[in-house]
């Protein structure tokens, strides 16, 4: 079924302070979303919802502030608004942070604890196919990049992805609370769209 079928495009908004803002743009107009950078206010008043992108958290977590965006982002999760979470981007949707810097603060979305660079040095970028729970077809090529991974999730907390093989099988790797979701992975720099699209429906089904 095409995106115009399903109702009316969502306004979606990447935060884009940044990281992989551009990626994000381009994955949401392909998965049917009209997509734009948010790094004022009132970009941020204008949109349905919103992706945080990989990046670096630490970084983004100062922008925020210096962007005065903090408490508005507060605010609109409060409300409902949907957010999508990517690496850097789950990291500051996470209630807690484990192996981050001290001042670095979020936005206490997921009852969760996720730890920063978790995977090691060794294995600092990998890629693994993930299966995502409500995400049909084959699993998903997850490409990891100093990526997070969720340590204790609330009881709230649906974990929609783990790894499955290697050194972090068991890993919970995607997770989803009420309309806020985050991954440790980046979609966005695969092409495939499915985990976009599972955003984009889920910010047309509230909008
Ligand atoms: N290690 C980064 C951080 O702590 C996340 C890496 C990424 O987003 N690719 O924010």
């Amino acid at each position: 079924m095409s995106g115009a079928a399903r109702g009316p495009a969502p306004v979606i908004g990447v935060l884009a302070l940044q990281g992989d803002v551009r990626e994000h743009l381009t994955a949401l107009t392909g998965a049917g979303a009209q997509a734009r950078p948010v790094r004022r206010r009132a970009e941020l008043d204008a949109v349905d919802g919103l992706v945080i992108p990989g990046g670096e958290s630490t970084t983004i977590s100062k922008l925020v502030d210096i962007f005065e965006l903090r408490e508005p982002i507060d605010k609109r999760i409060a409300a409902g608004m949907p957010v999508y979470g990517s690496c850097a981007g789950m990291i500051m949707l996470a209630g807690e942070v484990l192996d981050g810097r001290p001042d670095q603060r979020g936005f206490d979305g997921i009852e969760m604890t996720v730890r920063r660079n978790a995977f090691g040095r060794q294995v600092d970028s990998f890629e693994a196919p993930v299966e995502i729970v409500g995400v049909d077809g084959p699993a998903l090529h997850a490409v990891f990049i100093r990526a997070p991974w969720v340590e204790r999730v609330g009881a709230g907390v649906e974990v929609l992805g783990t790894v499955t093989d290697g050194p972090a099988a068991g890993r919970i790797v995607a997770v989803r609370q009420g309309n806020l979701l985050a991954t440790s992975f980046h979609p966005e720099l695969t092409g495939d769209l499915r985990l976009h699209r599972y955003f984009v429906d889920l910010t047309r089904a509230v909008a």
